[in-house]
């Protein structure tokens, strides 16, 4: 009975965030003393691509755009015993809630359930995705941007659990994972203990170990927070929630915050786990799961204001003073107009980050499959990152637009070249010549519908041409001498896709894999070595999260600097694998330092420069 009728309650999908993730690869702390066999070359990477234009810090923007709108706390007395630090963070934390009160972030989970394998260790043998904007006002409450509307998130998610258990959703679930308690967290309801100061990142903090009082009622916070020690405010919650109703079950979570406007740690990234793989454990449930908020400062995130007008003033009439435009100029404009609307859409949607660094190392990369293919378009090719997961790539007029989780799990710039010789290829073959979006018209819909309102997939035939010349410019390129390293990544990825069903369905453009079996690329799948998860220094793809970090407020998206560390068994490995957040915090308007000792480039194996061929 206990198995079966057991009632998860969801404290785990309300959550949030994004950015920072470096530890995603750092995650054991080995000291990075083997370069050679080291989770290797996004640093190497960054550097070789960064090269011809080396991305300029972006806090002035920062500092104009973000504070603007927020009151900045009242400046309190300097607290002079720890009760003062216990009442000045609880104030501090109603006073978050009150600002981002009308705030519509988005908010993306990624799940994976685990089964053990007796080399790698707990695996995914299936995922789960969902895609939402969350209402942090008086009732949190969350509209998603996936197709099943009519079922809620929380029933999504528990979807997967269903078999084994009955699910129950409160609704202060939601809150819970962003807030330590949304109501009641006070001296009234808990005890508080302290423990000790201990950096997190650059940020020395006051540890706390919470636990609800006795007659305190259910679903109350019951762990560590960590505060740090100049404004008081919460920055990091581990923990759950205790006791829990009756039948039912709270998740664990680790919560992070990010100092991303003068005065308030913003709620950015949870993860969860659960699941015991030890001798004789009777493992009911195992997953571990990422959620990300971003989005809190887009434009429009107002509820009240969804339907949004998309100006045109981008585009820019290149026709000489007093000649009128060709047939075909004027065709061009068009769909150079088509081609901005859709790419300030899913800005304004918040599913597109700004133009902005990583886009440089991409265009690099672009650029050095155009150039030794003596490609030269009228237009130039640009490049631009989906904020989410899922592992994507898609066109839309002259813009290729490659995701986040995608560009994450990449081992090498040779395979980042891969998947964007794809779309380049179809700019090249003339397939993105769908200009139904310079229509205003279609622009005019609510962000949690874009996935229905936009679409840029090809047929088959396309689909099929474009891989054939993706293979031909790649073989022209600098990359020529790299490609069993893509088809090593191909191969990884085919080991995992039967399981990663979520991961590999894409939304806007064409799924690299149908029904579990890599499509994308297939001519170069079977180049390079086999997949050996035994070979230490055989990296064939990376674990979620280690190369794009996100700046929760703006979108903006740059690439994470982590220091290399050595793997040390195939566990360490984890392809395409969610792992723990693990930031390292700063103060506003510090991140300009180097958040990680820059690592030296050049030394990792898998690491390519471009035109050093
Ligand atoms: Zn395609």
């Amino acid at each position: 009975m206990r198995t079966t009728n057991w009632m998860v309650t969801a404290a785990l999908l309300v959550s949030l965030s994004a950015a920072a993730q470096q530890a995603a690869n750092s995650q054991s702390p080995a000291p990075a003393s083997a370069p050679d066999a080291s989770q290797e070359s996004q640093s190497s990477r960054q550097t070789a691509a960064a090269q011809p234009a080396p991305p300029p810090a972006s806090q002035p923007a920062d500092v104009q755009s973000a504070p603007a709108a927020q009151p900045l706390p009242a400046p309190a007395p300097a607290p002079t015993t720890m009760d003062d630090v216990v009442n000045l963070f609880s104030q501090h934390e109603h006073g978050l809630i009150k600002m981002l009160a009308k705030r519509t972030p988005i908010v993306e989970t990624y799940l994976q359930n685990l089964a053990l394998d007796p080399q790698l260790g707990p695996v995914p043998n299936e995922d789960h995705y969902f895609l939402g904007r969350m209402d942090m006002g008086e009732t949190i409450d969350r509209k998603d941007y996936l197709k099943e509307e009519e079922k809620s998130m929380q029933q999504r998610l528990m979807g997967g659990f269903q078999r084994l258990y009955k699910v129950q959703y409160q609704p202060l679930g939601f809150s819970w994972m962003v807030y330590a308690d949304r109501t009641d967290f006070d001296r009234n309801h808990y005890e508080f203990r302290y423990v000790r100061r201990e950096f997190l990142g650059d940020v020395r903090c006051l540890v706390f170990d919470v636990t609800p009082k006795k007659d305190a009622g259910r679903g109350r916070f019951l762990g560590r927070l960590w505060v740090e020690d100049q404004g008081y405010n919460i920055v990091r919650l581990n923990g759950t929630y205790y006791p829990a109703p009756r039948n039912s079950y709270f998740f664990h979570m680790d919560s992070w915050r990010l100092n991303l406007i003068p005065g308030y740690w913003v709620p950015s990234f949870i993860y969860s786990e659960e699941g015991d793989f030890s001798a004789g454990a009777k493992n009911k449930m195992a997953f571990k799961a990422q959620t990300r908020i971003w989005g809190y400062d887009l434009k429009r995130g107002n509820k009240d204001d969804e339907l949004t007008q998309i100006r045109v003033d981008s585009v820019n009439d290149e026709t000489p003073a007093n000649q009128d435009a060709s047939p075909l100029q004027a065709e061009r404009v068009w769909q150079q107009q088509a081609e901005d609307n859709v790419v300030e859409r899913l800005v304004g949607g918040g599913l597109l980050a700004p133009e902005g660094d990583v886009d440089r190392i991409l265009q690099t990369v672009v650029n050095n499959l155009e150039v030794t293919n003596n490609i030269d378009l009228p237009r130039p090719v640009r490049t631009r990152v989906l904020l989410t997961s899922p592992l994507e790539t898609f066109s839309v007029g002259n813009t290729i637009v490659i995701s986040r989780g995608l560009v994450d799990v990449l081992p090498d710039e040779a395979s980042l070249a891969a998947v964007l010789a794809h779309e380049l290829a179809h700019i090249v073959l003339g397939h993105n010549l769908g200009s139904k979006y310079a229509f205003n018209d279609r622009m005019l819909f609510s962000d949690d519908t874009t996935y229905q309102n936009l679409g840029f997939r090809h047929i088959p035939e396309e689909e099929e041409a474009a891989d054939k010349k993706a293979v031909e410019l790649l073989k022209n390129s600098p990359y020529a001498q790299k490609l069993d390293n893509v088809g090593l990544f191909l191969k990884a990825l085919q080991a995992r896709a039967p399981a990663l069903g979520a991961l590999l369905t894409t939304h806007l453009g064409n799924p690299l894999a149908s029904n579990g079996t890599v499509t994308r690329l297939a001519a170069l799948a079977t180049q390079g070595p086999a997949l050996d998860n035994s070979k230490l220094d055989q990296i064939a793809a990376l674990p979620l999260g280690g190369r794009v970090k996100v700046n929760p407020w703006d979108d903006k998206a740059e690439m994470v600097k982590t220091a290399p560390v050595a793997i040390t068994s195939a566990r360490d490995k984890m392809p395409f694998e969610v792992t723990p957040f693990f930031p390292r915090l700063n103060r506003y308007g510090a991140s300009a330092l180097p958040a990680a000792a820059p690592t030296t480039a050049a030394a990792s194996p898998n690491s390519s420069t471009p035109g050093s061929n």
